[in-house]
Formats: C-alpha cells, sequence, structure tokens
C-alpha cells in the first residue's frame, strides 16, 4: 500500500470497545461516540455492536452519526443557526442546547423534541487552557443553578462535559459529588444525564470497577439514565499513521524527511506542542523526523531507531485515531493520507484514498 496512510487496526479498537461495553453492561450507563474526536465512518458499524450512538457538535456530525452509525443519535452544538435546526431535529433523537437563550430560541420548534440544556459546572481536568471547558469567561454552557431553575420544565436532561483526558478516578469522583452537590436539585428533576468524554477509562490501569459503581449510583439516587460521550476513550491507540523516509540530512542533528506533514496529518500535536510516538524507540541512533511541508517547525519529534534511518525506511507514528484524521487538511499540497483497515484476521484493506480531484474540490 503506497504511503502516507492511516492505519486502523480493529483488533485494537476492540480492546476500547470491550472495556466499553462491559462499563455499560455493569453500570447502565449508555456510552456515544463524541464524532468531533473520531469520524471515521468505515468502522461505525463495528463500533455500534459496543456503543449505543453519537454524539455531536454541529449539524453535519448530527446528519453523519444518524447516517452511518445505527443507534441513538445526540444532536449538540456550541450554538444552532436559524437554518439549521429543522434539520437537526429531523436527523436526531435529542437536542441538548448550549445555553438558555437557545433554548428560548427555538422552543417553539423543538417542543415535541427531546430536549436538553448544557450545564457547565466551573470546575475541570484540563491542562491546557485552550482545552478548558471551565476557563474564566467559558460559553460553554450554562454555570448558575438560579438561571436554569426557570427551564427544567422545557427539558428532560442535562449535559455535563468538564473532563479532559482524565485518568483519575478520585478526581472524577470528587469533581462529581461537587457537581451533585450544586446542582442536584435540578439533576432529580430530570430523566438523563450526560457526563460527557474525557474520561480515560480505556487505560492501562483504569480502576473500571470504581467507575461503574460509581455511575450505578449516581443514576440510582438521581433516578435517571446516564449517558458517557468518549472520544478518545473509544479510539485511543487503535490507529497508526504509516510513513515513508524521502530524503536524510545532518545539520547538527540527524535530520529524516517523510512523506508526510505534522501540520497537515497530525495538527493536534502541533497545536498542542506534544511529540508525535514512535515505538518501540529505542536502539543507538537518534533522528529527527520532519515532515515535508515547507513550514520550519514541521517536525513529529526526534526519535531512537537500531540503525540509521535512509529514503525508502518505513515508520509508523502511533496514536493517530483521536483529533487527528478530523483535523487533516491540504495544507502545502501534501498527499492527504489514504485510510486502510487492519482487519482481526490481520488482512489489510485500503478503504479511502485521495487524489487530484479532491485537493481542487476542497476551494473553488
Ligand atoms: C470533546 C467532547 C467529548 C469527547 O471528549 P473526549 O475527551 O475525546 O472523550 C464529549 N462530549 C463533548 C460535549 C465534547 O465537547
Amino acid at each position: 500500500m503506497q504511503t502516507p496512510y492511516y492505519l486502523i487496526d480493529k483488533s485494537r479498537l476492540a480492546h476500547n470497545m470491550e472495556l466499553i461495553a462491559r462499563l455499560r453492561e455493569a453500570s447502565g450507563a449508555k456510552a456515544l461516540l463524541a464524532l468531533k474526536c473520531f469520524a471515521t465512518w468505515s468502522v461505525f458499524d463495528f463500533m455500534s455492536d459496543y456503543m449505543d450512538g453519537t454524539t455531536s457538535s454541529s449539524l453535519f456530525e448530527v446528519k453523519l452519526g444518524r447516517e452511518k452509525f445505527p443507534g441513538e443519535t445526540h444532536a449538540y452544538s456550541v450554538a444552532w443557526a436559524e437554518h439549521e435546526i429543522a434539520e437537526v431535529l429531523a436527523n436526531s433523537d435529542k437536542v441538548i442546547f448550549n445555553t438558555t437563550g437557545q433554548l428560548s430560541r427555538f422552543e417553539e420548534q423543538s417542543r415535541d423534541h427531546v430536549r436538553g440544556l448544557r450545564v457547565n459546572p466551573g470546575v475541570s481536568t484540563s491542562s491546557f487552557d485552550l482545552a478548558d471547558p471551565a476557563r474564566p469567561f467559558s460559553r460553554l454552557g450554562e454555570h448558575d443553578p438560579a438561571v436554569i431553575e426557570p427551564f427544567v420544565d422545557q427539558i428532560s436532561g442535562f449535559m455535563f462535559h468538564n473532563n479532559c483526558e482524565n485518568a483519575d478516578f478520585d478526581r472524577f469522583d470528587a469533581m462529581l459529588n461537587d457537581i451533585e452537590a450544586r446542582f442536584g436539585h435540578l439533576i432529580r428533576r430530570m430523566d438523563w444525564i450526560s457526563l460527557g468524554g474525557g474520561i480515560h477509562f480505556t487505560g492501562a490501569d483504569y480502576p473500571l470497577d470504581r467507575l461503574t459503581e460509581r455511575l450505578k449510583r449516581f443514576a440510582g439516587q438521581n433516578e435517571v439514565q446516564v449517558y458517557l460521550e468518549p472520544g478518545e476513550a473509544a479510539i485511543t491507540n487503535s490507529t497508526t499513521l504509516e510513513l515513508t523516509v524521502l530524503d536524510t540530512l545532518h545539520n547538527g542533528k540527524n535530520l529524516a524527511i517523510v512523506d508526510s506533514s505534522i501540520e497537515a496529518h497530525m495538527l493536534d500535536l502541533l497545536i498542542y506542542r506534544e511529540s508525535a510516538k514512535v515505538a518501540p524507540n529505542t536502539g543507538p541512533e537518534e533522528w529527527m523526523v520532519c515532515g515535508k511541508s515547507c513550514l520550519a517547525g514541521d517536525i513529529f519529534g526526534e526519535f531512537r531507531f537500531p540503525a540509521p534511518l535512509k529514503p525508502g525506511d518505513r515508520l509508523s507514528i502511533q496514536d493517530a485515531a483521536g483529533y487527528t484524521m478530523v483535523k487533516k487538511n491540504w495544507f502545502n499540497g501534501v498527499q492527504m493520507p489514504s485510510i486502510a483497515i487492519r482487519e482481526l484476521d490481520g488482512s489489510e484493506r485500503l478503504v479511502r484514498d485521495f487524489t487530484f480531484e479532491d485537493f481542487t474540490s476542497a476551494l473553488s
């Protein structure tokens, strides 16, 4: 197969899916895939055996979920436009408004729909200001119980999304206690509560049993159906970006230029100033792996290899699914990576490749 391509490994995906299924069964919570993290629909049929549906950030994600992922479709957006709302309602099972202002604006149109409101508890686990829903002056949800109170008869659920790559169960538990203390009287008037995404419960060593017990207790004491909205947890470690070295040079360090670009194909790492991952990353040779765009800082990272890199060598960048494939772009006109799937029997199958026509049709 011609590099560059993203390779989704179904057996690695299945590992996460089985943990999600276990959590659902034991806790009674439902799990919706957050499409903003991962929207590669070729594996949705497979994932839908383990998950209950999807949640969204826009009209197009709502439609993608409805069309490609069997199960429930939750429609959330930071703001719906007037011209979108009819299609949002036609393609969703629930609509979640970000503010009481949006709820009021679309109250009449959405009267026969299951409706929810995003609540911002003002606490989070994000270590990046950029991704912190509870940052000062946050626009993400209503934060004041007194403001929410008058609207509770118009809705049947709340969505809280305040975790971010949170691998610490005790921190999750403490924040949920805090949410119950401040919003419990309103939560108990709801039928369903979504606790959002950002819980790293498919990670190694996560105390899944404690999470299960906590979710079950939350649902029981408040008499609500709990939803989770995993994005990263659903697809973590399932996918690689497969590359080939095109050239090497030396300028104080060993440099290898590959047939990809971090700016175009793994943008999230660049935004958060994180290194890409190469496994096993051992050996005597240290090389900086660089992208082929003309951006000076288009660098995947510095890694160790058993032998000097040379043109034609194949490299595999780890963990290339979440917030990665959804952000790929045509910067510099660099060949967009194809998408391939490694089936459970080990065979690899190309499901999409991108052409010059795809490049030109992205603009006009
Ligand atoms: C981003 C997001 C998610 C998914 O978050 P992950 O960290 O990828 O699990 C879920 N729900 C909402 C509302 C989000 O904005």
